[in-house]
């Protein structure tokens, strides 16, 4: 298993990660298999979609601020993150990708995205396979 560790910049941001997952995928000899990713914190998450249009990026932190807006959660009361921590469990912390002749098999508009909702921090991804 290979750790790929983030940091990120902004409280909420999301961050293109694709080719660092690349990089790992084709390291890792192997061939055709699953690549399983997983974040172990609560107030992230990883997606996949689009990033060449810069504003997908934007409209996706936006629509989920206006489901979970900031500030009216119980949680709020003890660390003021509840927002966050709904937002990551919507989205979900893993993400299965098939790999082919050692390539992730995305989509041409895919990519793949960490979800930052209670930032700025360092944020750890675990890349495993399943052969
Ligand atoms: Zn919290």
């Amino acid at each position: 298993m290979e750790i790929l560790k983030v940091k990120t910049r902004k409280r909420k941001e999301v961050v293109d990660i694709t080719a660092d997952v690349e990089r790992i995928v084709s390291k890792s000899n192997v061939k055709e298999g699953i690549c399983f990713l997983f974040v172990p914190h609560a107030t992230a998450a990883l997606t996949i979609n689009e990033s060449a249009d810069p504003n997908i990026k934007t409209d996706f932190l936006e629509s989920l601020e206006k489901l979970i807006p900031d500030g009216i959660w119980r949680h709020d009361r003890i660390d003021n993150n509840g927002a966050a921590h709904l937002k990551s469990a919507i989205i979900k912390p893993d993400l299965m990708i098939p790999i082919k002749d050692s390539r992730l098999l995305l989509g041409t508009w895919q990519a793949i995205m960490l979800c930052e909702f209670d930032g700025p921090r360092e944020r750890k991804i675990y890349v495993s396979f399943l052969k």
